[in-house]
């Protein structure tokens, strides 16, 4: 039986970090009642079109999803096991937690309602910077909060954000990066660069002359002290901005790098789902798009069981795109033999053949540069994968490949 991945959004915050373009809204009060009404129907919906699927993985993410009570979370994760029975004991279950709305006694109920991964919001080591993108805790909440996890769980990550202005001389990263690693000695780290998304308040600074953001040079640079410092503490990248100790990498997000098919359920929440098609021949993937809005995501549910706002057929050359952009993503990158089965398994009414010899030789011109490498990652098993010094460049690299 074929394995999904679910990805639970939970849309509320305390507040709005200056930088998010998340969907995710600051509150006065929450209605639980209807909000676990709404995700138990979604999911109901989601079951009735994913067909047997055995779960894979689950992640709560946000939003600030420690806001969400352990019931809640243990409600949610009894009827997913009823929907989706796990692919095996225990599979994966992340919950992304803030330091302010976390405690020892929540993180408890917690795991006892069947988490068995935190991923705690870090973001900075330094008080001022954390004042800067608008988080309300301080440094010391969360190594307090990051501690606590640790003693509860044993798969713990944390967030930071880098190559903010706050970071013009390298050195400011490294120790901060230094220090975090050496203080926090969590087994997996995400590590993201920072942006300035339009319409955030961080992107209207900028506007406005605030502050001066690193030219993209420095930013590389950065990036390439971001391994050596995480390196030489045993955490390996095995995504452009993913960070782990052996054996510790985040299932449920590799879901997606691998390409793999997965419910997203809640406001503005995305999922992939491979779904027959009528004669059974054929089975094709779905693009599902949920409401933004909570409140038209939850009238969506209750007048057609469910709030995806669209749900469209993905065509042949939106797959091959897909898969490409999240498969390169992976320092191992895709197997070729990946890349062929795909091919094979395209319907037949939308092949264009002509178009994927064309890819084959734009790899050899980028492989004859040095952008993409071919290595034998285990026995037998050639991938195609981005050269480490062009990680940075891989939409661009897909988008070649591509068009
Ligand atoms: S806590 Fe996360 S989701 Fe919430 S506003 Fe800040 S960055 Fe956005």
């Amino acid at each position: 039986m074929d394995e999904i991945s679910l990805y639970i959004h939970w849309p509320y915050c305390v507040s709005k970090c200056i930088y998010c373009d998340f969907n995710s809204y600051s509150f006065s009060s929450i209605d639980y009642a209807s909000m676990e009404l709404a995700y138990i129907k979604e999911m109901e919906y989601a079951a009735s079109i994913s067909g047997q699927r055995r779960l894979r993985t689950l992640f709560f993410g946000g939003g600030t999803p420690s806001l969400m009570p352990p019931y809640l979370v243990h409600n949610i994760l009894k009827k997913a096991k009823n929907l989706w029975s796990p692919a095996h004991t225990p599979i994966e279950i992340t919950l992304e937690c803030n330091p302010e709305s976390t405690n020892e006694q929540k993180l408890i109920d917690y795991k006892n309602a069947g988490v068995t991964r935190i991923s705690i919001g870090v973001q900075s080591m330094r008080d001022e910077i954390l004042k800067f993108m608008g988080r309300i805790h301080s440094v010391g909440s969360a190594i307090d909060a990051v501690a606590c996890a640790k003693g509860i769980f044993d798969n713990v990550s944390i967030d930071m954000i880098y190559a903010h202005h706050f970071h013009k001389a390298p050195s400011c990263w490294t120790d901060e990066l230094s220090k975090a690693i050496e203080t926090l000695r969590v087994p997996h780290m995400s590590l993201y660069q920072i942006s300035y998304p339009k319409g955030t308040k961080i992107f209207r600074q900028l506007q406005e002359g605030k502050f001066m953001p690193l030219d993209e040079n420095e930013v590389a640079d950065l990036y390439r002290s971001t391994d050596i410092v995480t390196e030489r503490f045993g955490l390996q990248r095995y995504e452009v901005s993913n960070y782990s100790m052996p054996g510790y990498e985040s299932e449920h997000n590799k879901s997606y790098w691998e390409y793999r098919d997965y419910i997203g359920i809640g406001p503005g929440a995305h999922g992939r789902i491979s779904i027959s098609e009528p004669n059974n021949k054929f089975r094709r993937k779905f693009a599902f798009q949920a409401h933004l809005n909570v409140e038209k995501w939850k009238r969506s549910i209750r007048s057609i069981g469910h709030g995806y706002e669209t749900i469209t057929p993905l065509s042949e050359e939106q797959l091959f795109c897909e898969m490409l952009m999240m498969g390169l993503r992976m320092r191992e990158g895709i197997s070729t033999k990946k890349i062929d089965e795909f091919l094979k398994q395209t319907t037949p009414r939308e092949s264009s053949s002509e178009k994927f010899s064309e890819f084959w030789s734009k790899v050899e011109a980028l492989h004859r540069r040095g952008i993409i490498s071919m290595y034998d990652h285990r026995e037998h098993k050639q991938n195609l994968r981005v050269s480490p010094n062009s990680s940075l460049l891989i939409d661009e690299i897909a988008s070649f490949l591509i068009f």
